[in-house]
């Protein structure tokens, strides 16, 4: 079971960085990495990567499914990662 307070607690954390304009100041290839670094920390506390990136994942450039930077999002996961599930299921399973 997820730790949802904690991954919605980062969450919030990583609103407030934006709103700070910390993530402008550290340019969008440092913010990737620093935000992608923190959720592979997150993951040994049984944090959400989609609960940590929520209504960020797209504003970021991050997937939160495979955990790369990326430029193009179908609902709510990079391209590639869409396209492979797409491939492997057939369809997208919500
Ligand atoms: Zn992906």
């Amino acid at each position: 079971m997820s730790n949802h307070s904690g991954s919605y607690m980062l969450n919030d954390v990583l609103n407030t960085l934006q709103r700070y304009s910390v993530f402008d100041a550290l340019g969008k290839e440092k913010t990737q990495a620093m935000v992608i670094e923190i959720i592979k920390m997150s993951q040994q506390y049984d944090y959400n990567p989609g609960e940590i990136l929520e209504n960020m994942d797209e504003r970021l450039g991050i997937c939160h499914f495979c955990l790369s930077p990326a430029d193009e999002f179908h609902d709510g996961i990079c391209k590639k990662c869409h396209e492979r599930l797409v491939a492997k299921h057939g369809y997208l399973e919500k």
